[in-house]
């Protein structure tokens, strides 16, 4: 299999290729060339997490072999790592409803899925294509990336990661899993701005030339670990397969039987994997796109017009306040058979903010997913109300997922089978969960670490081990800058 730019003008490279490089350099994404079909998935239905990944991801790394592909999935997906051998489990809140659990990793959030596999899957690749430079990582985070991709590359060697995270965008528990973290190779700046900010500076120093000159000159090249880089997305698709799997297995659904999946998003990168996955021959009916107030995703699907030009909210599903979705793209270039109209839509959105698709084009992202948002209200009342009903503690990003799917059944009457993918665990975003489930007086005035223990206390939930005793850790980062300043921190750093 081989990879091509959305800007048409890179490629094709192999898999091996467009993992190391992460983005394009004409400032595209990559793409597979040709679509992936998996031959009967149910011969799956008894296999683990592990068998499943390699079956999934084999046709998508030809370049590597099925030792090295399996070597990689062992590495990654291991309760070593994970909490429970499922790695990523599903647990029935209702009859039809489903929810996937995808925080079972190190650092409680669904970019473990992609971030343990990537460093394995980036040094087999820097291995096949002779590469001899230090490859430099360099990641925006809305707070979840940051921390998964830190505890991924650490100490990986040949390996430098350096993580930017919007100064107020992210929760206290967020922003001290990545100030104290450990690691030779490892560095974490606070940028004053949103995550919009982060993500556009960092993209900007991929594709700037002097810097990449004199980068090259001491040995260094960049890489990316931001859902921009197909070796994050890859692994993603894997975990729609395993939901299907696990329903028929549990006698679920019949067989060949559609679901729903409801995906609380933010850069398109999690529910673009389910499209893949429903190309790839799995029976998906609707893939639901839940948004925050940053509702920049819901409008496009409904109407096909792209505009970020609106006022950035901060919520209480921060992981989601995002206003420009990289991966719409690479969505954008399969849906219009990979044509160069995708590239005059991104110089649009780049210059104006603002985009609109062919009718075409529309439609056909219309007919795949369907959007709606949540506020924040919403969220805290569904957290709340799905306690009581169920017992279960959800984070806000999932709420979100589980608001939005009640405006779907309510919107449509469709009863399909319906999977809610849930992002994180209900401790990473503690806050607002204790403010859901206990009075005000127990809440205020705690900090998010005594509200852990309360929690764990009140659910009967233990504590997950990335989460405890953060706030004992010394700060080993405290470098703040504006966004024009991110390039001299890097070079800055890598001076050293
Ligand atoms: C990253 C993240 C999301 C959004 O996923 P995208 O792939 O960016 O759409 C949702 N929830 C949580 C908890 C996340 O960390």
């Amino acid at each position: 299999m081989l990879y091509r730019s959305t800007r048409g003008r890179f490629g094709p490279v192999t898999a091996s290729q467009a993992i190391k490089l992460g983005i394009a350099p004409d400032g595209g994404l990559f793409v597979p060339t040709d679509p992936v079909t998996i031959e009967n998935p149910d011969r799956l239905i008894n296999s683990t997490y592990q068998e499943r990944a390699e079956a999934i991801l084999q046709p998508f790394l030809t370049d590597f072999t099925g030792a090295e592909v399996r070597e990689c999935v062992q590495s990654a997906y291991n309760t070593v790592r994970f909490d429970t051998p499922a790695i990523a489990p599903l647990y029935k809140l209702a009859p039809g409803l489903h929810l996937l659990e995808l925080w079972h990793g190190p650092t409680c959030a669904f970019k473990d899925m992609a971030l343990q596999i990537l460093p394995h899957f980036l040094k087999k690749a820097t291995e096949k294509t002779g590469e001899d430079a230090e490859i430099v990582i360099l990641v925006a985070t809305s707070g979840d990336t940051g921390k998964a991709a830190l505890e991924g590359f650490r100490d990986v060697p040949g390996t430098r990661i350096m993580v930017f995270y919007p100064e107020q965008g992210v929760s206290e528990v967020q922003k001290r899993q990545m100030v104290t973290q450990e690691g030779g190779n490892v560095s974490v700046v606070a940028v004053r701005g949103n995550f919009d900010d982060a993500q556009s500076g960092v993209k900007a120093i991929f594709t700037d030339e002097t810097v990449k000159a004199d980068l090259a000159i001491r040995g260094y090249k960049f890489s990316s670990a931001n859902s921009i880089n197909w070796g994050r997305l890859v692994p993603q698709i894997v975990y729609y397969f395993s939901a299907y799997l696990d329903l028929r297995r549990d006698g679920e659904i019949g067989p060949r039987e559609a679901v729903n999946f409801v995906v609380p998003t933010g850069n398109f990168g999690n529910i673009l994997a389910g499209f893949y996955a429903r190309r790839m021959g799995l029976p998906i009916r609707r893939l639901i796109c839940a948004a925050n107030r940053n509702n920049v995703l819901t409008d496009f699907i409904r109407t096909g017009v792209y505009d970020r030009n609106r006022a950035f909210v901060r919520t209480i599903s921060p992981s989601m306040d995002i206003l420009i979705s990289s991966n719409l793209e690479r969505l954008l270039f399969e849906l219009t058979g990979h044509d160069d109209r995708v590239s005059r839509w991104m110089e649009q959105l780049r210059s104006s903010g603002c985009y609109a698709v062919d009718a075409d084009t529309a439609r056909a992202v219309a007919e795949l997913f369907w959007s709606d948002f949540a506020d924040d209200a919403e969220t805290i009342n569904t957290i709340r109300n799905t306690y009581r009903e169920y017992g279960y503690p959800m984070d806000t990003h999932t709420a979100v997922g589980r608001v939005v799917y009640g405006k779907y059944r309510a919107a449509t009457g469709d009863a399909t089978k319906t999977v809610i993918v849930s992002t994180a665990s209900p401790f990473k975003f503690n806050e607002s969960v204790s403010i859901a489930l206990l009075d005000t007086e127990t809440v205020f005035g705690r900090t998010e670490f005594e509200l852990l223990e309360i929690l764990s206390g009140l659910t009967g939930w233990v504590v997950p081990p990335g989460l405890r005793n953060l706030d004992k850790k010394p700060v080993l980062h405290d470098t703040v800058v504006n966004r024009e300043e991110m390039k001299d921190a890097i070079l800055r750093i890598l001076r050293k």
